[in-house]
């Protein structure tokens, strides 16, 4: 995560973006607060959220401050003042159902009209720091040019992501995370796939080549397999961060593949047979375990 930018930098970003690309990038950041409210306040209460309970069943169950809005009066003003009577850009509305009381709060105030513990206010705020964060980098690489992995396209992707790579809008390194793990699966076939290409490719290039000078230089087996120096010099750097790693290899099944994948790497040197597919299934399933790739 890139260092916090200031105000002044973060305005001059957002007017290198378009109007979609504002609107958006500012409905997601203010979803993303209020979804962090609503986990920390619930977390709080030891109620679990399902993906098949709707927000307004689990507010209902909470029955406490809800997070309705956010303002934001703009970068240099403060139209807004908060019940202590301080001037705000950036102005909290929370509602109490049971209660029915709204306040229009600062951050500062929260805690203290809403009397939640310190400690959730905290949580909270820090939350929302981490939001900002994340707009942060969003607009750093979007000025500094990001490029969307090509394999992203094939995935069957929310509409909310559709829509970001539609308007040009990054994604953030959150944002990355979160798609590598729910599509591991998948990203892990169209990733050996595209790897078993490329060798075929440069096999058949190989096999042109000297098919066009000395045959009798080369055995057959040799030009049409995969050598130990190919996966060395392709995937060394790969391996050799797994095992940095093994340390950390606790569950039976993926011990039993990186010690397979280790006897596979023994037996290629000895030039025996050597299934490529399944070594780089091993070594990528072994990368996505130890959240390595
Ligand atoms: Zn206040």
């Amino acid at each position: 995560m890139p260092s916090p930018l200031t105000e002044k930098e973060v305005n001059r970003l957002f007017q290198l973006l378009d109007d979609n690309q504002l609107i958006f990038l500012q409905s997601y950041l203010k979803q993303s607060k209020k979804s962090k409210w609503l986990e920390k306040l619930a977390h709080k209460k030891g109620i679990v959220l399902h993906s098949n309970v709707s927000i307004d069943e689990v507010w209902e169950k909470l029955n406490d401050w809800e997070l309705k809005e956010i303002l934001d009066g703009g970068y240099g003003n403060r139209p807004y003042k908060c019940e202590c009577g301080i001037t705000l850009r950036y102005c909290y509305i929370v509602h109490h159902r049971k209660e029915n009381k709204t306040y229009q709060l600062g951050e500062t105030c929260l805690g203290n009209y809403t009397m939640m513990s310190a400690e959730l206010i905290k949580d909270i705020t820090n939350g929302f720091h981490k939001i900002d964060l994340e707009r942060d980098e969003i607009l750093i690489r979007y000025e500094q040019g990001w490029d969307l992995p090509t394999d992203y396209n094939e995935l069957p992707l929310t509409e909310d992501l559709r829509t970001q790579i539609d308007i040009g809008l990054p994604f953030s390194s959150i944002q990355v995370n979160k798609i590598e793990k729910m599509f591991q699966h998948e990203l892990l076939q169209v990733r050996r796939q595209r790897e078993l290409d490329r060798i075929a490719q440069l096999r058949m290039r190989q096999s042109a080549f000297v098919s066009s000078s000395d045959v009798s230089l080369y055995s057959p087996s040799r030009i049409q397999s995969v050598t130990y120096e190919d996966v060395i010099s392709q995937h060394l750097a790969n391996l050799k961060l797994i095992r940095e790693h093994e340390h950390r290899i606790t569950y039976p099944v993926m011990l039993d593949k990186w010690n397979d994948l280790q006897e596979m790497m023994k037996n290629l040197r000895r030039g025996e047979n050597f299934d490529y597919s399944k070594f780089l299934s091993r070594m990528f399933e072994l990368l996505y375990y130890l959240k390595l790739y």
